[in-house]
């Protein structure tokens, strides 16, 4: 249930809520021989957002289904569903769906007599719930999902015991395999794989889209790829560079089409929000071009979890608070099948390209303490340690030069239960999209309503490195990331940015 705003700037109707807003910013002007700042001028936009009410049924593809995250998805969405209740030793837990920013946090809408008042993430604009999302998926290893779930060891005995048959009739559909691309230790359980040319693979993908569609009567389909990390592609001139391109490539079957390329390709051409959680570089340039052509959303890349999520706020305090972190040294291992393919250079490279630049944007906003192109030494290091399995450990170092020559160290474990951590992302990555799918906004400008650029960067919260639209500046800080997305659903329904200043509260 959404609240209500009564406000003149605001309309409901049955089919939608639109809200004048007027949008503050800042024009700044450069000295042109210095590049220093030379005047700033604010500015103000007038925008109608316009949201549609009606929440769709959504149906949930997901690439790599079987795997810890997909099994672990589908479990948690059928134990809430169901309100399965499970025994541990500790006692009896209830399913619920903590770590979702739409579905477990809140947003404050103002302070009332006994303090403020804060209601949940998801009433501020109408979404789906994630109990009524259906799932489907591909996998290569043929598994059924009951088993899949078993294997991941990621859930409570009592409680697989229960999900078990809900989720043994469950099977992914065959998917595209081609070993180069992932590590060799995966290849034994390539067993549910098409074939034909790569052409005909994504036809394949096209039509299973299509298919789910139909047979459960869904209104929308959004596909996320939650599949084995694969190497990075090479960008090749005239082959992946742009829309045509790529399609040509494609029916050419050339060899540095990946899989996850062919499966954005093939949800991009169904018209298919299309989000990918692994780091490699699934949107070559000939990907975001035909996104944009066709106006589809693509979102990604790479889940940002636990060791990632951690960097994002801790990094953003120290900079933020006049500390000047000079050496971020981070350690993983992990026991699970990820863990296992990322033990191959290839794919480790990727996911360390992934979590490389997540300190970027902080280190850049201040020029007090980095010189210009100054970074701090960060490194990662992923080791398998198969006895761990899907309790992933991550271990950080991050020293920092303080007041007057001192140095301040804080040493950090963090035990991460990986799944556990990323399914909840993966609720909040698709709800959120699909209720982008809904928002068009205009401005005086614009002939006609319109939606977000292709590339939708308001997801960057749940990601470890955003892709944004060309030229625009990439924000890993999460409390910034979070503020967009909680600021523009606040603009939906007339409410202003949330600014923090309560003054009401300071007045003599
Ligand atoms: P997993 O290995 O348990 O699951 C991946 C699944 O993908 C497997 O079942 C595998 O058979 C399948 N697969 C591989 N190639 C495929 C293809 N071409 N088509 C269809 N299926 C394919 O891994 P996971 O722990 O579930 O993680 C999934 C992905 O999410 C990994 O790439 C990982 O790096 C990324 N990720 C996970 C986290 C997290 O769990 N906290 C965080 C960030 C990113």
């Amino acid at each position: 249930m959404t609240f209500k705003v009564n406000s003149p700037t605001v309309t409901y109707t049955d089919a939608t809520i639109e809200s004048r807003v007027v949008y503050e910013s800042t024009d700044l002007t450069f000295d042109p021989k210095t590049g220093a700042v030379l005047e700033v001028t604010p500015t103000a936009t007038n925008f109608v957002f316009r949201t549609e009410r009606k929440v769709p049924r959504l149906g949930m593809m997901l690439v790599g289904w079987g795997g810890n995250n997909g099994s672990t998805v589908t479990g948690a969405l059928l134990a809430n569903k169901h309100n399965v209740s499970w025994n541990t030793k500790e006692g009896t837990r209830n399913p619920d769906y903590w770590g979702s920013l739409t579905q477990a946090s809140t947003v404050r809408l103002g302070s009332g007599p006994n303090g403020d008042i804060f209601v949940p993430f998801n009433h501020l604009l109408p979404m789906v719930n994630p109990n009524d999302i259906i799932v489907d998926g591909w996998d290569i290893s043929s598994a059924n999902l009951g088993d899949s779930m078993k294997r991941a060891q990621v859930f409570d005995y009592d409680l697989q015991r229960q999900l078990y048959p809900m989720m043994v009739n469950m099977r992914p559909r065959p998917s595209i395999y081609f070993p180069d691309f992932i590590a060799a230790n995966q290849a034994d359980r390539a067993d549910n794989v098409l074939t034909g040319s790569k052409q005909e693979q994504m036809e394949q993908i096209r039509r299973d889209i299509r298919d789910f569609k139909a047979r459960e009567n869904l209104d929308k389909v959004i596909v996320l790829w939650t599949a084995n990390t694969e190497r990075f592609a090479d960008i090749i001139p005239g082959m992946n560079d742009t829309a045509e391109n790529i399609l040509n490539a494609i029916s050419q079957g050339h060899s540095e089409i990946s899989p996850s390329t062919l499966f954005a390709v093939a949800s991009v051409l169904e018209g298919c929000t299309y989000i990918n959680g692994s780091p490699q570089n699934t949107f070559v340039p000939g990907v975001v071009d035909l996104a944009n052509q066709r106006r589809v959303y693509i979102a990604g890349d790479d889940f940002k979890s636990g060791q990632t999520k951690m960097k994002s706020v801790l990094v953003d305090f120290l900079v933020g608070a006049g500390i000047k972190p000079t050496s971020i040294v981070s350690y993983n291992h992990l026991g699970n099948n990820d863990g296992k393919n990322l033990s191959a250079p290839q794919q480790f490279r990727s996911k360390e390209i992934s979590k490389s630049n997540v300190v970027d944007d902080m280190v850049a906003s201040n020029n007090i303490l980095y010189k210009k192109d100054e970074h701090p030494d960060h490194v990662v290091v992923i080791k398998y340690v198969p006895y761990v399995a899907d309790s992933k450990r991550a271990m950080d170092e991050y020293t920092s030069e303080i007041f007057m020559g001192g140095k301040n160290t804080i040493v950090m474990h963090n035990t991460c239960e990986d799944s556990l951590l990323a399914s909840p992302l993966i609720f909040d990555l698709v709800i959120l999209a699909e209720i982008c799918e809904r928002i068009t906004f205009k401005t005086e400008d614009m002939a006609e309503f319109d939606r977000f650029n292709s590339v939708l960067s308001i997801l960057s919260f749940m990601l470890k490195a955003p892709l944004v639209p060309n030229g625009t500046p990439v924000v890993n800080a999460l409390f910034r990331q979070r503020a967009c997305i909680e600021n523009i659903f606040r603009a939906c329904v007339g409410l202003k940015p949330e600014n923090h200043m309560m003054i009401e509260h300071k007045r003599p």
